[in-house]
């Protein structure tokens, strides 16, 4: 998971919590562990599920096996 570094400390942030933003998209706020920094991030969800190919991908496994 992508997880930015703290523009203060340049510690690596942890997640802290997802806050859906619109059905394509979510904000994630990140909270440095050291300086205690807050970091917003706004992420495609990036869904595979709902990407064209990973769809035909999926079609491929449902066909019954040879
Ligand atoms: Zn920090």
């Amino acid at each position: 998971m992508f997880q930015p570094l703290c523009s203060t400390c340049r510690t690596t942030t942890m997640l802290a919590r997802i806050t859906h933003g619109a059905w394509d998209f979510d904000i994630r706020t990140f909270e440095c562990p050291v300086c205690t920094g807050i970091h917003q991030v706004v992420a495609d969800l990036a869904d595979p599920m709902k990407s064209p190919k990973a769809n035909g991908w999926l079609h491929g496994q449902l066909q019954a096996p040879k």
